[in-house]
């Protein structure tokens, strides 16, 4: 008996491994009054009604035909209603099966079993036929994520000249290598060629290594791509050999890691984060493309937007933290001000996002490790900042490192193939990471450089960045049919829609005064970033009632302190582009300089290096302090321990550092302390002991002009952490959104260790489960309180949510009050916490956040858009959907606000009264 007429069947595949495809068929129904009156109206029923079927009838049913080769099916994976809601039924589930996923037989039975079930006509079970047997083509997304990538124009120039390449030369589009010099084969003349060291394979430089001569390359169509070959001289002779000697003309792409700036730098892009300032992102990114693009860099490897939830990891320092939503909004901004609206604008560049996918969640911070992980926490938490580069247009990806659940990422084609391409309509093209494809042999999913090969081009990485792989493997590999000659294809038509994109074809030289050094015009911009990357963590009130920071002019004799005070090279952080330390102002530069102009004094004292057991300096420094009416201590990490390679099992301030602090508090002067780091560090002492604290992260040029601002009271602090800062490294990975226990340590005091009734609970025995300062938090020189909270309706009807996705559905609004005594800027923030739903959801996630500048004494009313978007969460099926459940929306300043409302979603039965 059918329960439905059926609409259609659309039979999709997709590789989550090697040896196992997931097929994955999707009922679409018209009809559903049948469906609405029966028990199969909720979601149980009609799991169990479909599992009933399929499970038990599919593999003996007598209607099979005998080429069916269910014998194969290894487990039934997942098998649910995705969603049910007035007009359609949509039924998803999916399998494993052992067999090669282009066995036509198999599709066509699953095709034919739906039919004999009664699900399908036989005219939907010839469509189900039909698409079975194109699976890759049911898969694709039907929309493109640059609308300039898919000009028509673009694609019949491609064509054009796709058709007169040689393979040679096709390949050649698809390899990068950077510049050795003029001379390679001079050059490490006695470093192995990397594909022939023995045992484990490491990321030498195999333009050095094999001898090879970028120039001659070049010259010959066999380079498509340059990294981090900059400057106008270079960039321009390595293209007049592309242009004017190689047979095709094709231009070279020159792409470089510039991070948070080019000449002119701004704070790290943790520290950017920390503003939750969209809009300053974007005008940032701008700058940076308008001076890289003077020394002939046309494309980025930025924006990282990899979710980092473990300061562990250094490459922290390098992403927007540990929040998807926040993530997201900064990664739109970075593509936006790379890119523009027209990649061939003068001043624009093609970003490249990394690292594709989930890199940042390598087990225990280690660098380079492997993630594992759910899919639905990967599609809940970590793709959703690469999927909002990819939809607000970003023309090249990189792919990672790092393995995910078993599958490197740059041989992947779930990541590549599925969800890059297929879902989000990606049309750009992918660069691995540097020699990640030789890293295959390491992972040990390959055992031979053709293997490597074979498997990251099929997976749809398009270009090798410095693995001197495709280049050598895969003429053999057409020539053998091992991958076919669409796939190359295919890669070299992605690369040469961006390079037609940029425009390059018709400027490929670099024209105009190239900039050398920082832009005088550009430093109020990156001043201005600094100051809202700063966050203020501590500002006790001192003796006088008044807190320590602003410094008041009382305090004429200032000591300052640390190995960070006066150091140009360590105000940049990890990724310093081609910023020139002559640049950079120092803090000890900013704030003689006041103290000249205001009648001050400013003793300086080093105290102590970065990564030292040596107490020499110890004397001067607290000598410096009682002499001061306030001592300001420089102290954190160097460049160099965040970044790539740059993992750290300890989180506390590195070398002697703390016992400087130590002795400098124990004089009893009141204490600033500037903390420079790349991540969430513990400072716990600190907290402590200490009267004021501000976490400067690097900061840039114009760091020491930042700070003495801040310090002053110029401006106020107004950033807002993106990361936790743990209590202890031991509760790593440590993070606000987390998800519920069955035992939370709700209303029990953990800062004592448990006894008697408080120990059976989700709770450390040493150390409280919070953050010592979480997520969203940051003090201001104002304060400010909120009130007022609504929500626009306490209730909408789930077919309503359900039906029109990008609509608001509702709005939460709140009233925030400047209750201080100036004027100050406030991050609003809007959480959501979601009762009910069949997944378990975390304890709160953001879901909107505003900055807002507000004089002494004035209100302003607040309001976030609540749609699909911030209620759905990612199903049983992996895909985003809503329940009837409950919800509770938290308004304030950190993620810790307690100021909220709660409103319902309703099943269609209790639909009546929506309002
Ligand atoms: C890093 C990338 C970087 C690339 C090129 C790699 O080691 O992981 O982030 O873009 O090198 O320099």
């Amino acid at each position: 008996m059918p329960i439905a007429s059926i609409d259609t069947v659309r039979v999709s595949i997709s590789f989550d491994s090697f040896d196992e495809q997931v097929v994955q068929i999707s009922v679409r129904a018209t009809d559903c009054a049948s469906v609405r009156n029966s028990p199969l109206h909720s979601t149980e029923g009609y799991f169990l009604r479909l599992r009933r079927i399929y499970a038990v009838s599919i593999p003996g049913s007598p209607h099979l035909p005998t080429i069916a080769p269910f014998p194969r099916i290894k487990s039934w994976r997942s098998l649910a209603l995705t969603s049910l809601f007035t007009e359609t039924l949509i039924a998803k589930f999916s399998y494993y099966v052992w067999t090669n996923v282009r066995s036509r037989a198999m599709f066509t039975c699953c095709a034919v079993g739906l039919a004999t079930m009664g699900f399908v006509s036989g005219v939907d079970a010839r469509q189900a036929s039909q698409a079975a047997a194109s699976p890759h083509l049911a898969a694709k997304a039907t929309h493109a994520s640059n609308a300039q990538l898919a000009d028509p124009k673009i694609e019949a120039r491609v064509d054009r000249l796709l058709r007169q390449m040689t393979l040679e030369e096709k390949i050649g589009q698809l390899v990068q290598y950077n510049d050795t010099g003029d001379s390679p084969t001079a050059q490490i003349a006695e470093a192995k060629p990397a594909a022939d060291k023995a045992g484990v394979i490491v990321a030498i430089n195999p333009v050095t290594a094999n001898h090879l001569d970028s120039m001659q390359l070049a010259a010959t169509g066999r380079l498509g791509s340059m990294l981090n070959t900059i400057g106008a001289a270079r960039t321009n002779t390595y293209q007049h050999l592309a242009v004017e000697k190689s047979r095709l003309h094709i231009p070279l792409l020159f792409g470089a890691d510039v991070i948070h700036g080019y000449r002119t730098i701004y704070p790290i892009p943790l520290g950017l984060a920390a503003s939750w300032d969209p809009g300053l992102v974007v005008d940032l990114a701008h700058m940076s493309a308008e001076e890289a693009t003077t020394a002939g860099v046309r494309w980025f490897y930025s924006p990282m937007v990899d979710i980092s939830r473990d300061p562990r990891w250094g490459r922290t320092a390098e992403g927007a933290g540990e929040d998807p939503y926040l993530g997201a909004a900064m990664a739109r901004s970075y593509i936006r001000g790379y890119q523009g609206d027209d990649l061939s604008q003068p001043g624009r560049v093609a970003a490249s996002v990394k690292h594709y996918a989930a890199y940042g969640a390598a087990e225990a911070g280690r660098e380079y490790n492997t993630t594992d992980m759910s899919e639905i926490v990967l599609r809940q938490v970590y793709l959703p900042p690469y999927k909002a580069a990819v939809e607000a247009g970003a023309a090249t990806m990189m792919s990672a490192f790092n393995s995910l659940n078993g599958v490197p990422a740059s041989a992947n084609p779930f990541l590549l193939d599925k969800v890059l391409r297929g879902e989000w309509g990606f049309n750009g093209f992918v660069v691995s990471d540097y020699t990640a494809i030789m890293e295959l042999l390491n992972h040990g999913i390959a055992l031979d450089p053709a293997t490597a090969t074979r498997k990251a081009i099929t997976a749809g990485v398009d270009v090798d960045m410095m693995s001197h792989f495709y280049d050598t493997q895969l003429p053999e590999l057409i020539r053998t049919g091992k991958v076919p000659m669409s796939v190359v294809d295919e890669a070299v038509r992605r690369v040469l829609r961006v390079k037609f994109a940029t425009g390059l074809f018709e400027h490929p030289y670099t024209e105009g005064a190239e900039i050398t050094s920082a832009v005088a015009a550009h430093r109020p911009l990156v001043r201005n970033a600094a100051e809202e990357s700063f966050v203020l963590l501590e500002n006790n009130k001192q003796p006088d009632g008044a807190p320590l920071l602003p410094l008041s002019p009382e305090r004429k004799k200032v000591a300052l302190i640390g190995p960070l005070a006066d150091s140009t090279a360590e105000m940049v952080g990890a990724w310093g582009g081609a910023g020139r330390d002559p640049d950079i102002i120092t803090i000890r530069q900013a704030l003689a300089e006041r103290a000249r102009n205001t009648g001050g004094t400013l003793l300086y004292a080093k105290g102590t290096e970065i990564e030292t057991t040596s107490q020499a300096g110890f004397a001067e420094a607290v000598k410096a302090a009682q002499d001061a009416d306030v001592a300001v201590l420089a102290l954190g990490e160097s460049n160099t321990m965040s970044g790539e390679a740059g993992s750290r099992a300890f989180l506390d301030l590195p070398g002697n550092q703390e016992q400087l602090l130590e002795e400098i508090a124990a004089t009893g002067k009141p204490v600033v302390l500037l903390v420079f780091s790349g991540r969430p560090l513990v400072l716990d002492w600190a907290a402590k002991h200490v009267s004021a604290i501000l976490e400067v992260w690097f900061p840039g040029t114009e760091a020491g002009n930042a700070i003495a601002d801040i310090l002053s009271g110029d401006v106020s602090p107004s950033g807002k952490l993106p990361m936790s800062f743990p209590r202890a490294v031991g509760q790593e990975p440590l993070y606000y959104n987390q998800f519920p226990t069955g035992r939370p340590a709700t209303g029990i005091d953990l800062s004592q260790p448990p006894g008697g009734d408080s120990r059976f609970f989700s709770r450390y025995i040493d150390v409280p489960n919070s953050a010592l300062f979480p997520f969203g938090f940051g003090l201001s020189y104002s304060s400010f309180s909120y009130h007022d909270i609504k929500v626009s309706k306490s209730s909408i009807p789930l077919s309503q949510a359900l039906a029109n996705r990008n609509a608001p559905l509702l709005e939460a609004t709140a009233t925030v009050t400047n209750t201080g005594s100036r004027a100050a800027t406030e991050v609003i923030q809007c959480y959501l916490r979601n009762m009910g739903a069949s997944i378990e959801q975390p304890v709160r996630s953001l879901k909107g956040f505003e900055r807002v500048t507000l004089a002494p004494g004035e209100s302003k009313q607040v309001s976030f858009r609540l749609g699909f978007n911030e209620l759905s969460f990612i199903s049983i099926l992996n895909s985003p959907t809503m329940e009837a459940t409950h919800y509770t929306v938290w308004i304030g300043g950190s993620s810790l606000a307690d100021l909220k409302a709660r409103f319902e979603v309703l099943y269609p039965t209790q639909e009546s009264d929506p309002h």
